[in-house]
């Protein structure tokens, strides 16, 4: 019959198959490809390569296939399973097909490439997918992704926490600074979360490890002591993390000072909250000459802001000596403030010193994986079906990883 070397060669099936029969239901829209194979002497065993003796056949099972001219696809076949002398008895690969996907390698393929550019539910209505088909086509994804990816050395990484739905839980983040890719997700933010991470790459990679971009954030600090050989030369606190503590005690400074001048009657600081966090250069001409007279007020908020600027000047300098001289002056001036906030973050900032000037060498910040935030954003608003923390950790994977994700007979 005609029909059926036409539809051997649209799905490209090749010897010892051959298209049996093809159902065409008119009614409900779909082609039922039946595929049948010639007598073989020996099948490839799955597991090893090995030629393995014909044994017997699975019962007959089907395959969503592109659609052919508007008509639904499904493929239909009884995969033979053949004895390996050293596996045993093991169901053979299917040349259409990856081993437990419901889906022919080509629909998978392309459902991938639709998935990288549209949202899930999208893509669903369009392929007419359930959620647990896409999350299932994406988890196979991924793990044939994670498995091609090679050995190689990153030489800058950054750890970043994210939380999940809104708080109620977090997950560790190991990105690739040079790349803009993420390598490693767990959940949680403690040092086992990122422990897991170290188990994934080889001696020799965590050797060529030169810099880890960190959140001053002590279970991930002890991890990285623990696995990372030079660990104390190569924390590199988050300088973003550090403008954020800074930026955090001026605005505890301003609220106390705005409760006592309040009292007095004295609104200056009313409605200033964000003028101490932006920065002057970024202000409207307007707005600028207003703020500089607040910040040559003597207000005790004013001398926090100069302390958080000054304090933030230290990422200028490019030698490690005026920049240590500069904190040594900067650190006693913050702790003689008589600005308790202020007093606090000087001594936490001095306590972390050593990982804070190491930025002058390295220059990471986590702020290079911004890219990777966007991505992330994207994926949180896109994909509303998340019901578990797997699917979620997979869409990372999936969009943030840079990962090779196609079915391995489509490539
Ligand atoms: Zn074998």
């Amino acid at each position: 019959m005609q029909d059926r070397e036409l539809y051997r060669r649209i799905l490209g099936i090749e010897s010892p198959w051959y298209v049996e029969r093809v159902d065409l239901k008119l009614a409900e829209g779909e082609v039922h490809v039946y595929l049948e194979h010639q007598e073989v002497r020996n099948w490839v065993c799955s597991e090893c390569g090995a030629e393995a003796k014909p044994y017997d056949h699975q019962a007959e099972r089907g395959w969503r296939h592109l659609d052919t001219c508007q008509y639904q696809t499904i493929l239909h076949a009884r995969p033979p399973r053949a004895e390996c002398p050293e596996h045993g008895v093991r169901v053979v690969n299917l040349p259409w097909a990856e081993p437990s996907s419901r889906f022919t390698a080509l629909f998978e393929a392309l459902a991938i490439e639709w998935l990288k550019e549209a949202s899930q539910q999208a893509v669903g209505e369009q392929l007419g997918l359930s959620w647990d088909e896409i999350h299932g086509l994406m988890e196979r994804a991924v793990k044939r992704g994670l498995q091609r990816r090679e050995a190689e050395s990153v030489g800058k990484i950054g750890v970043d926490e994210k939380a999940f739905r809104k708080g109620h839980s977090y997950f560790t983040l190991v990105n690739d600074l040079d790349k803009g890719r993420v390598l490693y997700v767990a959940e949680g933010r403690e040092q086992a979360s990122l422990d897991g991470f170290w188990e994934t790459v080889t001696e020799e990679q965590k050797q060529a490890i030169e810099a880890v971009a960190l959140d001053m954030w002590d279970p991930y600090v002890a991890s990285v002591r623990q696995h990372v050989p030079g660990a104390e030369k190569k924390i590199v606190f988050d300088k973003f993390h550090i403008a954020k503590h800074l930026g955090e005690a001026v605005d505890r400074v301003r609220r106390g000072e705005q409760k006592t001048l309040k009292a007095a009657g004295d609104d200056r600081l009313t409605g200033t909250r964000y003028d101490w966090l932006r920065h002057p250069a970024r202000m409207e001409p307007k707005d600028r000459k207003e703020f500089a007279q607040l910040r040559n007020s003597g207000l005790k908020t004013a001398r926090a802001w100069a302390l958080k600027e000054t304090g933030m000047a230290l990422f200028y300098y490019v030698y490690e000596r005026p920049a240590r001289k500069h904190f040594r002056w900067w650190h006693s001036w913050a702790v003689r403030s008589r600005l308790k906030p202020m007093i606090e973050v000087g001594r936490m900032l001095k306590r972390r010193f050593e990982n804070i000037i190491t930025y002058l060498r390295h220059r990471v910040t986590n702020a290079a994986s911004e890219s990777i935030n966007a991505k992330i954003q994207w994926v949180k608003y896109t994909a509303r079906g998340f019901r578990n923390k797997q699917n979620f950790t997979n869409a990372i994977y999936f969009h943030c990883g840079g990962l090779d994700l196609a079915p391995d007979s489509t490539k």
